[in-house]
C-alpha cells in the first residue's frame, strides 16, 4: 500500500516536473520572441516613415521649383487655368502683390489723430461680392470696390448695389489681361474708359478713383508708369496702391485667420490704411476674414473705417514729382 503511494507520488511529481519544464520552455520561447516581433514592428514603421518622408522631399522641392518659376515669370502667375468663369475672362491675371516690405510702404499722417481704414477689394464682381456687401451692410461700413468687366446679370446687380449702398466704385481694368492694357498707355486708357463707360451705364456714378492692375509698381508693364498716372490725374482719376494688404492673392490657401492677422497688424502700424483684399470667386477664406477683421477694427480705438473718395491721402508705391 505504502509502496503504491510512492510510485503513484513519484508518477504526480514527474507530471508536475515535466508541466514546470514545458512551462519554462514556452516561457523561454515567449520571451524570445517579443524582441523579434517588436524588431518586425518596428522595421515596419521605419520603412512606412521614411516612404512619408520622402513624399514630403519631394512635395518640398516641387514647391521650390513653382516658386522659382513664379519670380522668374515676372511675378505675375498666370490663372488662365483657373479661367474665372463668371467674368468670361480666359486670360485673366490674378494680381500678385508687389512691393510689399512694410518699410518701402506710404503711410499719411492723420489729421484728426484717428486711424482712417480703407478696407478695397479688386477684381470684383465675383460669385462672393453678394456675400462681402452683407457683411459691410451688417456692420454698417463702406468699403472700396476696385472692379473689372463683367457683362452679366448678377456682376450688373453687383455694380448697382456697390453705388447703391454707399460704397465707393473704382476702375482696375475692363480685361484685367496685363499684357494687353500695359502693351501701350493708348491701350490702357481704351481698356479703362471702357469699364468707366460700362460702370456709368449701368450704376449712373463715374468712377474717379483707380488702382492699377498689379499696383503701380508691377514689373510687367514698359509704361511710363508716372506719366501715366500723371495724365490720369489730369482727367480727374486719383490712382491709389494700398499699405497693407491681405496676402490673400498669394494663393488659395491662407487661412481666413492669417488673412484678419495679416489686415490688422498692418492697421496697427499705420494712420492712413489703405487695405488690400480680392473679391475673386475662389477666396472664400477672404469673406470669412472679413467678419473677423470687422470684429478687430470694432475693439480698436480711435479707428474709422472709409470709402476711397477724393479727400483720401494718396498711397502709392511708387514716387511721384509733387507738382505731378
Ligand atoms: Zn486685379
Amino acid at each position: 500500500m505504502a509502496h503504491l503511494d510512492e510510485s503513484q507520488l513519484s508518477t504526480k511529481r514527474r507530471i508536475r516536473i515535466n508541466r514546470l519544464k514545458r512551462f519554462i520552455v514556452a516561457f523561454g520561447v515567449v520571451l524570445a520572441a517579443i524582441p523579434l516581433v517588436l524588431c518586425v514592428f518596428l522595421g515596419i514603421r521605419l520603412h512606412r516613415m521614411s516612404g512619408e518622408l520622402e513624399a514630403t522631399e519631394e512635395e518640398k522641392a516641387a514647391l521650390k521649383e513653382q516658386m522659382t518659376t513664379l519670380a522668374n515669370t515676372s511675378e505675375i502667375p498666370d490663372t488662365s487655368a483657373s479661367a474665372d468663369a463668371l467674368s468670361g475672362n480666359p486670360n485673366r491675371i490674378i494680381d500678385y502683390d508687389v512691393a510689399e516690405d512694410s518699410g518701402m510702404m506710404q503711410d499719411a499722417a492723420s489729421v484728426d489723430g484717428q486711424t482712417h481704414v480703407y478696407l478695397t477689394f479688386d477684381d470684383g464682381p465675383s460669385p462672393n461680392t453678394a456675400a462681402i456687401l452683407d457683411l459691410l451692410e451688417e456692420y454698417d461700413v463702406k468699403a472700396t470696390f476696385f472692379v473689372v468687366g463683367n457683362t452679366d446679370a448678377y456682376a450688373k446687380d453687383i455694380y448697382r448695389r456697390i453705388v447703391d449702398e454707399g460704397h465707393s466704385i473704382g476702375i482696375h481694368s475692363f480685361s484685367h489681361r496685363y499684357q494687353e492694357i500695359y502693351a501701350s498707355e493708348e491701350a490702357f486708357l481704351t481698356d479703362f474708359y471702357m469699364l468707366s463707360d460700362y460702370v456709368y451705364d449701368i450704376t449712373g456714378a463715374r468712377p474717379t478713383i483707380c488702382r492699377l492692375p498689379g499696383g503701380s509698381s508691377n514689373t510687367v508693364s514698359n509704361l511710363d508708369i508716372p506719366e501715366l498716372i500723371k495724365d490720369l490725374n489730369r482727367q480727374g482719376i486719383r490712382c491709389y496702391d494700398w499699405n497693407i494688404s491681405g496676402r490673400d492673392a498669394e494663393g488659395n490657401d491662407l487661412s481666413s485667420e492669417e488673412i484678419a492677422r495679416n489686415v490688422l497688424e498692418g492697421v496697427d502700424r499705420f494712420q492712413t490704411a489703405i487695405v488690400l483684399l480680392h473679391d475673386s470667386g475662389d477666396k472664400k477664406a477672404t469673406v470669412e476674414a472679413l467678419r473677423i477683421v470687422l470684429d478687430g477694427l470694432r475693439e480698436r480705438e480711435n479707428v474709422v473705417i472709409e470709402p476711397v473718395t477724393a479727400d483720401t491721402p494718396i498711397i502709392l508705391h511708387i514716387a511721384m514729382d509733387t507738382d505731378a
